[in-house]
């Protein structure tokens, strides 16, 4: 098996080869081989990856979860080979999904290609409106919510609160700023004295941050600059005195990708204006 990930087309039950079967066909391939949900042929079926891969997606969903990606190099990063087509019944299936997404996570195969991250991530390409309240809800799951039993690939909900934040600023703008506001102080220890306006997330975090804060110059102890980082990312979509206030602040983030990022997303507003 390739090195880009067992959850390839090469593997998966919407690959004509495999008649059905989540699992590779023996013996010679046939001449060509198509994505059967997709509409589209798979040249390099073990190389080539998306959501709805039985890994991701035991349900056997058929509606197309975010974009088809392809490995074709070293490091084994995925790019993006064909982008999700974009009809109303798949609008309303990615909607159907959101909504059905708890607070306690999958224990998912963990590759860059989860399902619930790229529904979000769908939704926000599509600047899917009818997202915005289901959104919300996500924002506010526990982030360290992990699988019931075991846990071996060590799955939070870090990732998925992270893009729910950027995904509402994306589709909604200044209006998400209070949301944006939230997200940006997450796990810092000011939160202790910053009035929670989160209804209750950030007292939860700030419950765990405080344990974890022995050594805080320790960056590898701070896993939820992943929700900054998106917040940051979402002021891009911002553009009112507010927004470039937050990314000011922003910018002496303790995380230095983060701090970074806002000032990169900061230069680039002010040669804007
Ligand atoms: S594109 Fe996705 S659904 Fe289609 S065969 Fe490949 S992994 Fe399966």
């Amino acid at each position: 098996m390739p090195n880009g990930g067992s959850d390839c087309c090469g593997t998966c039950w919407f690959n004509t080869a495999n008649e059905g079967d989540p699992d590779y066909r023996k013996g010679p391939p046939p001449d060509e081989v198509r994505c059967t949900i997709r509409s589209l042929e798979i040249e390099t079926p073990f190389w080539t990856y998306c959501a709805n891969h039985p890994h991701h997606n035991p349900a056997r969903v058929e509606v197309p979860i975010g974009p088809v990606y392809v490995t074709d190099g070293y490091p084994y990063t995925r790019r993006v080979l064909e982008q999700s087509p974009d009809t109303e019944e798949i609008r309303a299936g990615l909607l159907d999904l959101l909504g059905h997404m708890e607070e306690v996570p999958n224990a998912e195969y963990p590759t860059p290609t989860e399902l619930d991250e790229e529904v979000i991530k769908q939704l926000m390409e599509f600047r899917e409106k009818r997202a915005a309240p289901t959104l919300r809800t996500i924002i506010h799951f526990d982030p360290l919510a992990a699988p019931d039993g075991d846990n071996p690939f060590g799955q939070n909900r870090v990732t998925t609160v992270a893009l729910a934040v950027e995904a509402l600023v994306c589709i909604e703008g200044d209006s998400a700023l209070d949301e944006v506001e939230t997200a940006l102080r997450c796990g810092l220890s000011r939160d202790a004295v910053t009035p929670d306006v989160s209804g209750g997330i950030l007292s939860r975090i700030r419950q765990w941050w405080l344990r974890k804060q022995a050594n805080p110059d320790d960056q590898a102890e701070d896993p939820m600059a992943a929700i900054r980082y998106h917040a940051v990312l979402g002021l891009k979509h911002c553009g009112s005195d507010r927004a470039r206030i937050l990314l000011r602040e922003a910018t002496n983030d303790p995380h230095p990708e983060v701090a970074m990022l806002a000032r990169r997303v900061l230069t680039t507003k002010e040669a804007d204006t």
